[in-house]
């Protein structure tokens, strides 16, 4: 390809629209372009990259017998009546009517479809297991399309969907994508970490995502540098610290705190470590048509991790409770809060709390707090249960070694289904005995486009875009200094031919363009090879190679470059990263 003609609008000024690196660089670098809120158009340059990480999907999902079909995109509202969720998917869901006032959706995944599929085509154990896949558009209508292509309202996925005989079977297929997915990463040379998700009500081990590690992403993990472990900080749980101090049990005392009411003026105030406070707030859970108000205990140097709480409680939202409702349940103004005496209200107690000895916890009485409390003895502990968030330094639970935390873009989900779906929809098989049983199902999700812009937030320096060699849109760029000068653009040409020759997918920049505009825009396109023709090597027979990541530079000459480029890019394209 020729810069000169190659349809890459490149912009000098950073967009004011664009939120996050990658977002702002596809802009400039000539990649995306926004038609509306989470809605882009990808330019040659983006299609590119799209299409060689799908091409590493495909092989990978094709290794452990996925076959590629495509479902539609356009889904009859009956599918999604019969599983339940036109009602529960609320408005993310694209919904849309035809001519005869008809409910359609613009499918946002395709458990349904799938499903239907299945159940009318698959009607023995001998048929089974059955991966299927398909790279498609998906629709949702997210309350905060943002981060450019991070998340959109219209993307590509690659879904696939395994259909077992029973657990054992979805466990073997779920092994496979857990590696397939694995080997998807590694090959398009990201950097990543698999962790346990939360599941939501489905519990257990049951969901991990992939995580591409970027600073500027939106999941947090911890992970534990000696051992495996890793999680989503959502559902991160660490080693207990429970260990009861032998320190003889205080009488319990009320003292005055006059205006003293956060967990850092308490333990100033009374000077006191933070671990010895019980920290005490009041939620409210609230279900589809009732809520209830709980009390929640933690120790004072914790946060409440409200995933957890909300998993525990098994409601569909949580919600701090408004100072009204605190004053009602206490009988004392935000601040003050204790469970010390409270009747009539569920109490659930973080794990760390019951080890708690000679703590202090607000008095439900303006301006005053107790101390010596200790759990058992002045207040009763029924619901025990892990709440709390985990923080860096928290003990592995595995192996006791300190977590860490990180940051990074969730890239790929993978989720074991069981008989939700199969059940809902009546989908079912006969098994070697012939009874007729419920297809155990799993679903798998890659967000193509997601990939491309989590590639961009980890690997990027303030030029632009360094581009993993597996997945860059083209792996060399060619720079004559001065296109003008004949002797540099006859080099240029030749190199050009013989690469093209060689497989090696370059651009020739043949603009008549200073060379400042010309290393500009290959660094913000973020070629991870360049080569550039200058007067002075010439004369010397060589031409220049600069790696994009580490800025190396290496003189060769001119009749070893397209070898010396091949090497550089074959030990590129298998190196591959994974944590
Ligand atoms: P999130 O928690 O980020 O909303 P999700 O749990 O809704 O993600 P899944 O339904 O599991 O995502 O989708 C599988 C994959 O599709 C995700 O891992 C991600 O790569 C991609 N994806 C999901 N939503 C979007 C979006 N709005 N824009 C781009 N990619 C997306
Ligand atoms: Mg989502």
């Amino acid at each position: 390809m020729r810069m000169s003609q190659l349809f890459a609008p490149t912009l000098r000024e950073v967009p004011a629209e664009a939120e996050t690196i990658s977002h702002q660089y596809l802009l400039r670098a000539g990649m995306i372009r926004k038609i509306a809120a989470g809605i882009y158009i990808y330019l040659p340059l983006a299609q590119r990259v799209l299409q060689k990480i799908e091409r590493i999907v495909r092989e990978e999902m094709d290794k452990q017998g996925g076959q590629e079909l495509l479902l539609p995109a356009l889904h009859p509202a009956d599918l999604w009546l019969e599983s339940g969720r036109w009602d529960v998917y609320g408005k993310e869901l694209f919904r849309l009517k035809d001519r005869h006032e008809r409910d359609y959706c613009l499918g946002p995944t395709h458990e349904e479809v799938i499903t239907d599929l299945v159940r009318r085509e698959v009607s023995s154990y001998r048929q089974l297991p059955l991966l299927l896949y398909q790279i498609q558009t998906k629709f949702r209508d997210e309350i905060r399309p943002r981060f450019g292509l991070i998340r959109g309202r219209e993307f590509t996925m690659k879904d696939l969907y395994s259909f077992d005989k029973d657990e054992e079977g979805l466990e073997v297929s779920y092994r496979k994508m857990y590696h397939a997915y694995s080997e998807v990463f590694r090959r398009c040379a990201l950097e990543f970490r698999v962790v346990e998700a939360d599941s939501g009500a489905i519990g257990g081990s049951a969901s991990h995502e992939f995580v591409v590690i970027a600073e500027t992403g939106e999941s947090e993990i911890a992970y534990c540098d000696n051992c495996a472990y890793a999680a989503n900080v959502e559902r991160a749980e660490a080693a207990r610290d429970v260990t009861e101090s032998a320190e003889p049990r205080r009488e319990l005392e009320l003292v005055s705190t006059p205006g003293v009411t956060t967990i850092a003026e308490v333990a100033d105030f009374l000077a006191v470590d933070p671990k010895q406070m019980i920290k005490t707030l009041i939620y409210l859970a609230i279900d589809k048509e009732e809520y209830y108000p709980v009390v929640v205990l933690l120790r004072g140097d914790r946060e409440v991790n409200e995933v957890k709480l909300q998993n525990h409680l098994g409601c569909l939202h949580l919600a701090l409770a408004d100072a009204d409702t605190v004053r009602e349940i206490t009988g004392a103004p935000v601040g003050f809060a204790g469970p010390v005496g409270l009747k009539d209200v569920r109490l659930i107690a973080d794990v760390e709390v019951p080890s708690i000895v000679n703590g202090v916890c607000g008095a439900n009485r303006a301006d005053y707090h107790w101390v010596n409390v200790n759990p058992g003895r002045d207040f009763v502990v029924t619901e025990v249960a892990d709440i709390h968030k985990v923080v860096a330094g928290d003990k592995c639970k595995v192996c006791g070694h300190a977590l860490k935390t990180t940051r990074g873009i969730e890239v790929g989900h993978i989720f074991k289904l069981g008989t939700k779906y199969s059940e809902a929809m009546g989908a079912t098989f006969l098994d070697e005995k012939g009874n007729k049983k419920p297809f155990v199902m799993g679903c798998y999700g890659i967000g193509i486009p997601r990939t491309m812009a989590a590639a961009i937030e980890q690997n990027h320096d303030d030029k632009g875009i360094i581009w993993p060699m597996p997945i860059a849109p083209y792996q060399v760029v060619v720079v004559p200094v001065n296109s003008r000068v004949e002797e540099q653009m006859k080099v240029a040409e030749r190199l050009y031919r013989d690469m093209l020759e060689a497989g090696i997918e370059v651009v020739l920049d043949d603009r008549d363009e200073r060379a400042g505009v010309k290393f500009n825009d290959a660094d913000l396109i973020g070629f991870p090879l360049r080569v550039t023709i200058g007067s002075r090597s010439l004369q010397e027979g060589k031409v220049e190679i600069k790696k994009r990541r580490t800025g190396e530079t290496m003189p060769v000459d001119i009749e070893e470059a397209v070898a010396t480029l091949q090497e550089l890019i074959r030990a590129e394209m298998t190196k591959g990263v994974s944590l």
